[in-house]
């Protein structure tokens, strides 16, 4: 489909001497407004995805920036399908789920089994595979919220270990409460990836008031029968792709600021939070700095493709960019709640370019937090690769994991004056490394973490 970002082209359009140029935060929200309308959910590697590149190309191109361009991969594509379960006995009731990515497929009439439910992934690492074998394995936990998002990082692990711990030990299929937060009656998916030499099962995550209702059915003692219907398909291989924009610098051999978040969503909502909302914020933030004239520095913006499934379009951008010099790597995927801490990723902590753009954003309300900041999935592959100095513009994420990955995930889930915030903040950092003489060093090692 070939349509204009309508609304970009109504501001982009207009004569020059008549419209006053557009505040920063005003570009970010036309941006994320438009791909989440005009494109909506944008699953790594099919035609949803597909339009967001041609679309995210066009808006690009119509806000001026340079060597706009597509770069595309190849990848194997996992499509959704049904997905119901319910309860047989002894309390007959149907229960909300969605099917995790990769999950494999139940017959089309479903798959009957006993549940064996587990208190977290030790449990079920701890149970003997007799206690397993053939069976439905549900495991539960007690994700809650934080505004750094760091439970993320130990819950998570129940989504990504969980099912193929369960096929390894025998079991019929997984079904884990969601890692999630919030009150809404919503499944959360994500991406699992199976270990080596494991036969894939299908793998799906319970609303969390749906576990909890599990939970207190498998407290009564009786055994308790689930059907399962879960029918993804495997896609075949198919194109993804990232989208590169750049604001050429001064000067070709003072290096590289690589700044962008993730272009493809999951399909459930319309991937406002995550992540229209940091493609946004980080154009706009670039584009705030290009109106004021060349920076001495290249600053790139990727709008990276198929991060959800497995991180491909970072992969993609290391194989073909690790040549070129990088002077900074930072990424916005964390919603689009307001930066609340400077975290960086670098040789000295207490550099004076580091000191600067630390003193600079404290009047935006943002403190100086660590010098073991997390850049970003879509930039580590360069970051590890080449040792990029990196930087992590800190957003709350208290309410982020309540839309994470469910339908609720959607454009008045953006409150403007955060994403301006956001905005202000990137620009006020990339105008000091972009423009400086200093260059950030890099660490003395990096390990990657994936
Ligand atoms: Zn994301
Ligand atoms: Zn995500």
């Amino acid at each position: 489909m070939k349509t204009l970002p309508l609304a970009l082209i109504a501001l982009l359009a207009a004569p020059a001497a008549a419209a006053p140029a557009p505040a920063p935060g005003d570009v970010a929200w036309t941006l994320v407004e438009g791909l989440t309308t005009e494109v909506g959910q944008r699953l790594a590697g099919t035609e949803a995805e597909a339009r967001g590149r041609a679309w995210a190309a066009k808006a690009l191109k119509a806000l001026g920036f340079a060597n706009v361009r597509i770069e595309p991969f190849d990848m194997r594509v996992w499509e959704r399908g049904t997905e119901t379960a319910e309860i047989l006995s002894p309390f007959p009731q149907r229960l909300l789920l969605t099917a995790l990515g990769n999950s494999a497929a139940t017959p089309a009439d479903g798959l009957e089994g006993e549940i064996a439910g587990f208190d977290g992934l030790a449990a079920l690492e701890a149970a003997p595979d007799a206690a397993v074998r053939g069976k439905i394995v549900f495991v539960w936990h007690r994700m809650g919220r934080t505004q750094d998002g760091s439970s993320y990082g130990p819950f998570g692990d129940v989504r990504r270990k969980g099912p193929s711990l369960a096929a390894r030990k025998g079991a019929a299929a997984i079904v884990i409460r969601s890692i999630g937060t919030g009150d809404a009656r919503m499944p959360h998916t994500g991406v699992q990836t199976w270990e080596k030499g494991v036969r894939p099962i299908p793998a799906a995550a319970l609303a969390t008031q749906d576990s909890d209702q599990l939970e207190r059915i498998l407290a009564r003692g009786k055994p308790v029968r689930m059907r399962l219907v879960l029918t993804p398909r495997d896609g075949g291989i198919r194109q993804s792709g990232n989208v590169i924009a750049e604001v050429p610098g001064r000067d070709p051999k003072a290096g590289i600021v690589l700044i962008g978040g993730h272009l493809d969503s999951w399909d459930l909502g319309t991937g406002a939070v995550d992540d229209g909302a940091g493609v946004a914020i980080t154009a706009a933030a670039a584009k705030a700095i290009m109106d004021k004239g060349r920076p001495l520095r290249t600053i790139r913006v990727v709008w990276f493709g198929a991060e959800e499934v497995g991180g491909f379009g970072g992969d993609s951008y290391r194989d073909r960019h690790k040549a070129e010099k990088h002077v900074l790597a930072a990424e916005s995927d964390f919603g689009a709640g307001r930066v609340w801490r400077f975290d960086t990723r670098v040789g000295d902590g207490e550099a004076p370019l580091v000191k600067a753009v630390a003193a600079a954003l404290t009047p935006l309300g943002i403190a100086r937090g660590n010098n073991e900041g997390h850049a970003g999935t879509d930039v580590e592959p360069i970051i590890y690769a080449n040792r990029v100095p990196a930087i992590g513009l800190r957003q709350d994420g208290t309410h982020y994991f309540d839309l994470h990955h469910t339908p609720d995930d959607t454009l008045d889930k953006i409150d403007r004056a955060d994403l301006a915030q956001n905005v202000a903040a990137w620009a006020t950092m990339l105008s000091l490394v972009a423009n400086s003489p200093e260059e950030l060093a890099p660490r003395a090692a990096e390990t990657p973490t994936r």
